[in-house]
């Protein structure tokens, strides 16, 4: 038959100029093997057509891939045949419509699907399933072929095998990719469904020499298969085509049968069946990206709002809620922040405008903020001060000059042992070097989770109250000393007469030195005796002037180790002739193994003085015998020493008990009411008490202690 093919094409051609007035059908069909190869193979179908439908003429016009759409867009064919992949992508990009799908002759039946067969040399153990393949050397059809590779690309491909794992070559044509595994040139090969059964039938190869690699079976499928089956080539129509020709054409080729007589017309090799579904194909297009699934589908603004409105609409959504929520985070961010600052200005505010000096002292010892005050009154800047060692600038030296060692620092014993204290009395220096009296809290600071982390110091300068505090006690001595002058005053007609006493005794006895040596008997032992006797009432004399003088001058506040029971027997020096004037009797027991007490002397001397003088004048009004003053010294509880004034009077006015020690308390007519509470004022600067320890209608008791003095 084969040298009669170029007549038959000749004759086609005659006719085609002959009945040139007919309608003239084109059908594209894409043609692997060169356009007589094509003609070959389809043209008993386009006479067939020609046939049924006489007023159209029907051409095949063979195709190449490359011409393919050109001829679709120019409308220059009615039909198209092409592989089910180039039919997806001209489907979805010319809008061509199948209507009917190929059915080839198989093994006297007919079959409308095919499929891919992967196989190898039977010899090759090492390849026996598609895992084995990776890393192979992989001969195929074409990139384009969809049975001679593409199918068993996408079965490797959901093995996890990509083209990049395997070395691909193409032979172009089915039969010479059998010949290159069988000829050892690659490892396996790629064909479609039937040419191997086709060349073994031919005796071109022979099959038992392969091995089917993922074999495949299927109902009412017998060929060799490794990959999924596909639906068989489509015969489309374009969309100018008209549709009633396409009706016509369709229904043509599912009557096409091989059942006219030999020689009557061309035997056909196919038939047709309707239409199959192609969603296979585009999956496997889709699975590999092949065209038209190999980029993105343009897409329309309003093709996007149609499919994806609910997501752009809660996309939307989810952008203004978050736009407002964020507005929302920022606006609270800005008031924070607001607060913030006005927080932080207010606490500045609060530390700068407080009188006293507050600073902070981390674990280190070294200060961490100040304020004004502390500035202010220690004249150290607050750069000079943070991050600096507080104690080394504030606190080096005692106010005796002895080095404050740093371990003794009540601000560092305060975060060591986390106790809050209180500090009366201890000195600061400023940076000038002077120094300066202190009085201050120390406080444990602690952060969030309550450990501590350092301290906090408010201090006070009390420079002013120190000052205060010594006028104060200047005032005092003079009060002291003016009220010592007046009881002086009140006392003076007993002391005058204290002093009279031995003035008298000096002048008799200076008459009876007289008279001695103008005697004729002069006894010169009477005459030393009466000399001695004189000098004795001079001494006398001399002492108590010399008492007197001593307790109304001025005394310089220092204060010196004083015995009591010595300032008690002074002041009965002084007090000798009232006691003897009022005939008071005087019980003294004194503790002669009494220890010393640091005291201003005169001091103390006065108030024993006050308490015995208010003594005295309690008792006055008694009658005569039952005046007692008892004055007793003595040890008593917690190293202190205790003096008591008993008297034997009525005992204290019960009017003015309870403000005995303020000032201006009297009961007497020309009582000033100050004695007892210069008295208290002065017993407290020493440190003790002054108390009226009982009083009933057979006496009182005033009583004070002062601490011992263990110089
Ligand atoms: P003055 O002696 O000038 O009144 P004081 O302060 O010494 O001032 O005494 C205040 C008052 O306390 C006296 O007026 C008196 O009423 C009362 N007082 C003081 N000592 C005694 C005492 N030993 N017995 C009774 N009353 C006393």
């Amino acid at each position: 038959m084969k040298p009669l093919y170029p007549l038959f094409l000749l004759f086609l051609l005659l006719i085609s100029t002959k009945v040139a007035a007919f309608d003239e059908i084109r059908i594209g069909i894409l043609s692997h093997r060169g356009d007589t190869a094509t003609a070959i193979n389809w043209g008993a179908m386009a006479d067939e057509l020609s046939w049924q439908l006489p007023e159209y003429r029907f051409v095949i016009v063979p195709l190449d891939f490359d011409e393919i759409e050109p001829k679709i867009m120019n409308a220059e064919i009615h039909f198209l045949l092409v592989n089910p992949s180039i039919y997806v992508v001209m489907e979805v990009r010319h809008r061509i419509s199948r209507i009917g799908t190929l059915s080839r002759v198989i093994n006297f039946g007919y079959q409308n699907q095919f499929g891919g067969v992967l196989f190898t040399r039977f010899e090759r153990q090492d390849i026996k399933t598609l895992q084995d393949i990776r890393g192979k050397h992989l001969s195929a059809v074409d990139p384009q072929s969809l049975g001679g590779f593409q199918m068993a690309l996408r079965e490797l491909t959901d093995q996890g095998i990509d083209s990049e794992d395997l070395k691909i070559s193409f032979a172009g044509i089915h039969d010479e990719v059998v010949m290159s595994v069988l000829r050892g040139e690659a490892d396996v090969g790629t064909v479609r469904t039937g040419i191997l059964e086709s060349m073994d039938q031919a005796g071109q190869i022979d099959l038992e020499d392969f091995r089917i690699i993922n074999p495949q079976t299927a109902d009412r499928f017998s060929q060799l298969h490794s990959t999924r089956l596909y639906p068989e080539w489509p015969f489309s129509k374009l969309p100018h085509t008209d549709d009633v020709l396409a009706q016509r054409v369709a229904i043509a080729l599912m009557q096409m049968a091989d059942t006219r007589e030999p020689g009557e017309r061309r035997s056909l090799r196919h038939r047709w069946t309707i239409p199959l579904e192609y969603q296979p194909v585009h999956e496997i297009l889709q699975a590999l990206r092949l065209p038209p699934y190999d980029q993105a589908v343009e897409f329309t603004f309003t093709d996007a709002v149609k499919k994806y409105w609910y997501a752009i609409l809660s996309t939307v959504v989810f952008f203004i809620l978050l736009a407002v929520l964020t507005m929302l985070v920022l606006r609270l961010n800005a008031e924070l922040k607001k607060s913030k600052s006005r927080l932080e200005q207010q606490y500045s505010l609060i530390l700068d405008s407080v009188a006293d000096g507050i600073y902070g002292v981390d674990l280190n010892g070294n200060s961490t903020f100040v304020n004004k005050a502390m500035e202010r009154i220690t004249g150290w800047s607050a750069r000079s001060m943070i991050g600096k060692n507080q104690h080394a600038i504030l606190h080096h030296t005692r106010a005796n000059g002895e080095e404050h060692p740093p371990e003794e620092c009540p601000v560092y014993k305060t975060f060591r042992d986390e106790q809050p204290r209180f500090v009366e009395d201890d000195i600061f220096w400023r940076s000038d070097g002077t120094s300066f009296p202190v009085e201050y809290s120390s406080t444990p600071l602690k952060d969030e989770k309550n450990e501590t982390i350092g301290s906090v110091v408010i201090f006070r300068d009390i420079s002013e109250r120190k000052k205060a505090e010594r006028e104060a006690r200047t005032y005092r001595s003079e009060l002291a000393h003016m009220a010592r002058i007046s009881t002086m005053g009140e006392m003076a007609s007993g002391m005058a007469h204290e002093l009279n006493q031995p003035l008298t005794a000096i002048s008799t006895k200076a008459d009876a030195c007289i008279r001695l040596t103008e005697s004729q008997h002069f006894d010169p032992d009477r005459f030393s005796d009466t000399l001695e006797s004189i000098s004795l009432q001079a001494k006398r004399a001399g002492a108590i002037i010399h008492q007197l003088r001593n307790f109304i001058r001025k005394e310089i506040p220092q204060k010196n180790p004083v015995n009591v029971n010595e300032s008690v027997r002074e002041v009965l020096v002084l007090v000798g002739q009232n006691l003897t004037e009022a005939s008071i009797v005087l019980e003294l027991e004194l503790d002669e193994r009494l220890p010393a007490v640091q005291a201003q002397h005169i001091q103390i001397d006065q108030v024993i003085l006050n308490l015995v003088k208010n003594a005295i004048e309690a008792m006055s009004a008694l009658p005569q015998n039952n005046k007692v003053l008892q004055i007793k010294t003595e040890l008593a509880e917690n190293d202190q020493v205790q003096v008591s004034i008993i008297d034997s009077g009525p005992g204290v006015d019960q009017e003015i008990r309870q403000r005995l020690f303020t000032p201006f308390a009297t009961s007497k007519k020309d009582g000033m009411g100050l004695g007892l509470s210069i008295s208290e004022g002065i017993i407290s600067e020493h440190g003790g008490k002054l108390t009226l320890a009982s009083s009933s209608a057979r006496g009182s008791i005033f009583r004070f202690t002062l601490p011992v003095f263990r110089g």
